[in-house]
């Protein structure tokens, strides 16, 4: 069984999140993608929007693609979501999980708590974001850990000690962030062809993100 992770604070989500999850489950051949809204994002402030508004906003955006589940697995957790405890949550017999990041994030790995167990644990596939351009890993992470990861030329991707693989996935790019819609949600624009009809339904009905703009 093959699960990419694409986690996320998911505020809300947008196309961005979901063609390039949907390509990298097309591309790579996961069973399965699990999105998992953050509890409270390590790297954000903690003023979002509640966890479950998320998650539901989610929801609503997978309907209908069996390839594509909703996890509460970090909600459920509470606290700051740090992936490496979500990875060894999900880590069981049978299952080889893959995590999904943007360049951005990937760029920033080394803040993330435990980011060495993480390269041991999981394969990661880096999506395009526009406006970041892809560190790779000896520009990425500290030299004596970049030492670990080599080229396979044949089959285009990085591989490393722990026998775990880094791909950079060429997805499309879309230039959409979830910042971008809560400023134009909260100045009355249009939101919509940004993400899906459904959660731009949810926002307007709940007045999601009206004020104070964040
Ligand atoms: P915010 O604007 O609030 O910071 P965001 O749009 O960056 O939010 P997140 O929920 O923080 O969205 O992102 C979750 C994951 O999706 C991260 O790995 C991020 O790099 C990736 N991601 C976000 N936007 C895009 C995009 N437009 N294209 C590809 N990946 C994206």
């Amino acid at each position: 069984m093959r699960i990419a992770i694409m986690g996320g604070t998911f505020d809300p989500i947008h196309y961005g999140h979901l063609r390039s999850a949907e390509e990298v489950r097309e591309g790579c051949g996961m069973d399965k993608v699990l999105f998992i809204p953050t509890a409270l994002t390590p790297h954000k402030p903690d003023e979002l929007t509640p966890a479950e508004t998320r998650l539901e906003m989610v929801r609503l955006a997978l309907a209908g693609n069996p390839g594509f589940e909703a996890s509460d697995v970090e909600i459920k957790r509470g606290g700051r979501s740090f992936t490496i405890d979500t990875v060894k949550e999900l880590t069981m017999p049978g299952v080889e999980l893959s995590l999904i990041i943007g360049n951005d994030s990937f760029n920033s790995i080394t803040t993330w708590c435990e980011y060495e167990s993480l390269l041991e644990l999981v394969n990661l596939i880096v999506v395009e974001r526009p406006g970041y351009p892809a560190k790779k890993p000896g520009e990425a992470l500290p030299v004596a850990l970049a030492r670990k990861f080599w080229y396979d030329a044949p089959a285009e991707l990085y591989r490393n000690s722990w026998d775990r693989t880094l791909i950079y996935a060429a997805t499309t790019v879309f230039d959409v962030s979830s910042t971008d819609i809560r400023r134009r949600a909260g100045a009355g624009e249009s939101i919509r062809y940004l993400c899906p009809p459904a959660v731009v339904d949810y926002i307007r009905e709940k007045g999601l993100y009206a004020s104070p703009v964040k």
